[in-house]
């Protein structure tokens, strides 16, 4: 089969479109024809090497996956070729203390397909029986692929973790990411009022049309002064974080007393500076998320399906111009997630 793969680590010209081995499933798995995978920064990252992070070679990243069935193991149940799925992501052991309770994502030996086993950016992928969703026909592959990661992600973020209800104030920062732009929606159905913060004004438009209340262009103003001051000096109930080290002591500045600080990321640098006076004295709280448990997978997926959040697509490729799409993720041109199709 075709798929979009590596047979080093490295940069844009280590990865190629090219034929590598067909996957073969075990008596539990489903063999999914992809018809819809997006990318994400992991693939990025994967692909450059992680340290202490060894792959099989050639590898192929891919982790947001929409297609149909087209072979099922003899104990695959509930499934049948030519189904139509969208995959959940979680590789998990099942039998962990974490994994009892639930929380898959704490799971002692947690991976994501895609990035610890060969993914999606292929033309068929192999999936635990348990980890495909049936795709209603109304919902497209490539809505269904550019929903999964970064909802589950947001959805843990600001429901679980973050405890976001209605009538708070949510501040977003860096909206043209995927997480972020989605969290608009997901802190609008929450009933929360929903600030985003940019560089770019084209980036704050199109956040305003998903439904954030207050847009600030951090290049132009201090964000941080603006929510001070537009709130009242009492600052906002949550922030979203994944920027990390550039404006990690502005967002926990920005917090109301018995604010929440939730976290998914640092791409600025992972070394930020608390002020320790400031969480005690303003009762804050600073919460790390990854991914999402099952049951937020489930109930994410079905807002999609119910059409009270939607997929956020930037552009659809074909698969054959990968290199190209993960250059366009680089540089961060884009506004929500880009899709390709095997
Ligand atoms: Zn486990």
């Amino acid at each position: 089969m075709k798929a979009l793969a590596f047979h080093e680590h490295g940069g844009l010209d280590k990865l190629g479109y090219q034929d590598v081995p067909d996957p073969a499933i075990g008596p539990g798995d489903v063999l999914v024809r992809v018809r819809a995978c997006a990318l994400n920064h992991l693939d990025l990252f994967v692909r450059e090497g992680l340290p202490g992070f060894k792959l099989p070679l050639p590898f192929w990243t891919g982790c947001d996956i929409a297609g149909e069935i087209a072979q099922a193991g003899a104990a695959a149940s509930g499934v049948a070729v030519g189904d139509r799925v969208a995959v959940n992501p979680n590789l998990h052991c099942g039998r962990c203390e974490y994994c009892t309770k639930g929380e898959q994502s704490l799971c002692v030996s947690y991976g994501i397909l895609g990035e610890h086993v060969q993914g999606g950016l292929a033309e068929y992928v192999r999936v635990a029986a348990d980890k495909v969703l049936a795709l209603p026909t109304h919902v497209s592959y490539e809505d269904a692929a550019a929903f999964i990661l970064v909802n589950m992600t947001a959805w843990r973020m600001l429901v679980t973790q973050a405890r976001l209800r209605a009538g708070e104030d949510l501040l977003i920062l860096g909206v043209g990411g995927g997480v972020s732009s989605t969290a608009v929606q997901i802190g609008k159905l929450c009933g929360a009022r929903v600030w985003v913060t940019s560089s770019s004004d084209d980036k704050l438009a199109r956040a305003k049309a998903l439904g954030a209340d207050e847009c600030i262009n951090h290049a132009q103003e201090d964000w941080a002064r603006v929510v001070w001051e537009k709130t009242g000096k009492r600052g906002v109930d949550v922030v979203l974080e994944n920027v990390g080290a550039a404006t990690w002591k502005s967002s926990l500045r920005a917090l109301a007393k018995g604010g929440r600080l939730v976290t998914c990321g640092a791409t600025s640098g992972p070394i930020g500076e608390t002020d320790i006076r400031v969480v005690f004295w303003k009762q804050i709280s600073i919460i790390g998320s990854t991914m999402s448990s099952n049951a937020e997978f489930d109930a994410v997926m079905r807002e999609l399906f119910r059409g009270r959040l939607r997929a956020i697509i930037d552009t659809v490729m074909p698969l054959a111009e990968g290199v190209e799409a993960q250059r366009r993720l680089a540089e961060g041109k884009q506004f929500g997630k880009i899709v390709l199709n095997p």
